[in-house]
């Protein structure tokens, strides 16, 4: 391609001590938790709420947070979702057991009341919000691996805003990438990429009629109403309904008296660090989206009158670029349940691989990874600092889906209780670094952890160490 050399000069803003890039559950735990320890925050998100997937992806279900007998992720993820409740943003048939205690069961919510009280938490720390701005360059110092500086867009032009740290929290490595830490990338360094789904809020269901699934980890039961797998199936050999003949299981849950919240189908090989490819994804995903409505109208008792009120603005990616980190957690942790004395999170969550195509071999292995890849009632993995420090980094970290993991450990940790606590730790740990001058990659991690705990964080390990799991 031929290049175009852009040289011009653009207003440099005051500094911050903390620039976030991206505002979903990583992003806006980072920036809320480093201001209320005191830290001039700046929180760039390229859409117009916070939230990320939960919002603008209407990915309106957080995943299991307790073990079977007691909640694993606390501090500012729970703070969020009780409040959540207390709002009556979860519905009222929900009881908080979901989340204290119960094994693998999702809590839905509102998509309204997260976007609410993300801004009211933001503000009431004195988080700068920009909204419908994105980082599109960094100025680094390659050498010291510092970056001094971003470049972010909106509709006021560029600016170059200065600061002493910086966290990544776009999903998809864009900072981290543009600073040149080492990344990998789905497609390009691993042979496939998890598909993506576009999610989707429905109206008119009258879910008193409905049958709920009791069993969540039975395998091809799918979220939401009770049998939707034979249905699928049933749909699929009759023909008539869909493109593609997706057999994994959809999701559709309740999030109100009548609305449902649809996490249905997939829009195979999409890679969103293309834009054609993402652009053909929302479309053949919005396609998707009303074949599934007329397949529930069709098949469920309670969904006759089933309408579609929106697709989400942002497609749901599962896999795209994820940094290099200092540790990469990997499916041997996982399956020893191994604890680390940097941990800053507790985990139990199965592999959650969706199908890679629709052939009948990867809906088996599917079913395969789904079945055999779970911890069990009281168990649990720990989530060490070192997956969010890009390699050798000074003032750069990660919070969320970019985070240094196995494909098979990635696929339990991207979702968004783990998200929010890897942020609320990069924002604790940004901050320690800026008061004491430790850097990133040499961060006094036994202090890190204490400050965490103090926070509310339950961080169950017994031994900790000054220094972080390295590889
Ligand atoms: C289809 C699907 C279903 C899922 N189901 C569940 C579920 O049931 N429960 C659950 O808990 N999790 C679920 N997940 C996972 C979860 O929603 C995401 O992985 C999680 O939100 C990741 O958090 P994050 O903070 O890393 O990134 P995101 O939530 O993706 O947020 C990233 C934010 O960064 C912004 N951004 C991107 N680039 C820039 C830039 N250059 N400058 C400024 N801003 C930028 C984006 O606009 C976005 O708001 C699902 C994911 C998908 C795709």
């Amino acid at each position: 391609m031929q290049t175009y050399r852009l040289v011009r000069d653009i207003p440099v803003d005051r500094e911050y001590d903390l620039v976030v890039a991206g505002g979903g559950p990583g992003g806006t735990a980072a920036a809320v938790c480093a201001a209320r320890l005191g830290a001039k925050v700046l929180l760039v998100e390229a859409t117009g709420c916070l939230g990320g997937m939960g919002t603008s992806g209407l990915v309106t279900s957080f995943d299991p947070m307790a073990d079977g007998e007691k909640m694993l992720v606390g501090g500012f993820m729970r703070e969020v979702v009780e409040t959540m409740y207390e709002r009556g943003f979860i519905p009222a048939r929900i009881s908080p057991d979901r989340w204290r205690r119960a094994y693998h069961q999702w809590t839905p919510f509102h998509p309204e009341g997260l976007k609410l009280l993300l801004d009211e938490l933001a503000q009431k720390a004195g988080v700068e919000v920009r909204f419908f701005s994105r980082v599109i360059d960094a100025d680094v110092d390659r050498n010291s691996k510092r970056v001094n500086g971003v470049i972010v867009q909106n509709v006021e032009g560029y600016r170059y805003v200065p600061a002493k740290t910086f966290v990544d929290a776009t999903g998809d490595a864009v900072l981290a990438d543009l600073c040149g830490a080492e990344c990998r990338e789905a497609g390009r360094d691993t042979e496939k990429i998890m598909p993506a789904t576009l999610c989707a809020l429905f109206a008119g269901i009258d879910w008193s009629r409905v049958e709920f699934e009791s069993d969540p980890l039975n395998p091809i039961c799918g979220i939401g109403p009770k049998d939707l797998q034979p249905k699928v199936e049933d749909a699929i050999e009759r023909g008539g309904y869909f493109t593609q003949p997706d057999r994994q299981m959809p999701a559709i849950e309740s999030i109100g008296k009548s609305l449902g919240y649809s996490n249905s189908g997939h829009v195979f090989r999409t890679n969103s660090l293309r834009v054609d490819s993402l652009t053909n994804g929302m479309i053949l995903g919005r396609k998707i989206v009303q074949e599934y409505a007329r397949f529930y109208r069709d098949y469920v008792a309670g969904f006759e009158n089933l309408e579609l009120v929106t697709t989400a603005s942002l497609l749901g990616v599962r896999e795209s670029r994820r940094i290099v980190g200092e540790y990469e957690l990997n499916f041997e942790d996982y399956l020893a349940r191994r604890q680390f004395p940097d941990q800053i999170g507790v985990f139990n969550k199965y592999v959650d691989i969706h199908l890679y195509d629709c052939t009948d071999d990867e809906f088996m292995n599917y079913l395969e990874e789904f079945t055999n890849s779970r911890l069990g009632v009281g168990e649990c993995h720990g989530i060490p600092y070192s997956i969010l420090v890009p390699k050798g980094w000074a003032n750069l970290w990660v919070a969320g889906r970019c985070n240094s993991s196995d494909v098979k450990v990635h696929g339990a940790i991207r979702v968004q209780p783990a998200a929010a606590m890897m942020g609320q730790a990069v924002g604790t740990a940004a901050v320690q670094s800026i008061a004491t001058g430790q850097p990133a990659c040499d961060l006094d991690t036994q202090r890190l952890v204490e400050t965490l705990r103090e926070a509310g964080a339950y961080l169950p390990q017994e031994k900790l160490s000054r220094h972080m799991t390295r590889q």
